[in-house]
């Protein structure tokens, strides 16, 4: 990873990797992830950000709690404009968008916990399983 760079350093790359659209979008112009999230690696504030969207959030809003998601007012995933952006939980996104605003910070039993790296790497062996898991559903073992 080099050197760590300051806040200011990781915003000045960042901004030469989004174009901003008529529609107010911020589109992430650089690598995507297999879902369309944005690719970016920042430590901010001692927090291992590896998604563009949610290093928008940290740099221009503030840390994000642990265990909440960054989600998308404006449902394109490619967008990193901090006002298309709002910390949610992983329930809100999937069962309505309309409610997840209402999510108070300071209710939420994790408030003002930053995420960890141990936290990314959870991430993603949950990701790996559940690839794993999808890949074996459906293809043996099945009675006929
Ligand atoms: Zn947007």
């Amino acid at each position: 990873m080099g050197p760590k760079r300051t806040p200011d350093q990781i915003k000045t790359k960042f901004e030469t990797r989004f174009d901003k659209k008529p529609n107010g979008c911020w589109e992430w112009n650089w690598t995507l992830f297999w879902d369309g999230y944005g690719v970016f690696y920042a430590d901010i504030d001692g927090c291992k950000h590896v998604r563009a969207h949610r290093v928008s959030y940290a740099l221009y809003v503030g840390p994000i709690s642990k265990d909440l998601k960054i989600l998308h007012k404006c449902n394109n995933s490619k967008c990193v404009n901090p006002d298309h952006l709002y910390m949610g939980t992983h329930a809100d996104n999937m069962r309505d968008l309309r409610d997840a605003g209402s999510l108070k910070g300071e209710n939420n039993p994790n408030f003002g916990i930053v995420c960890t790296e141990e936290k990314k790497i959870k991430i993603s062996k949950g990701v790996i399983k559940q690839l794993k898991e999808r890949r074996e559903d459906g293809t043996s073992d099945r009675p006929n």
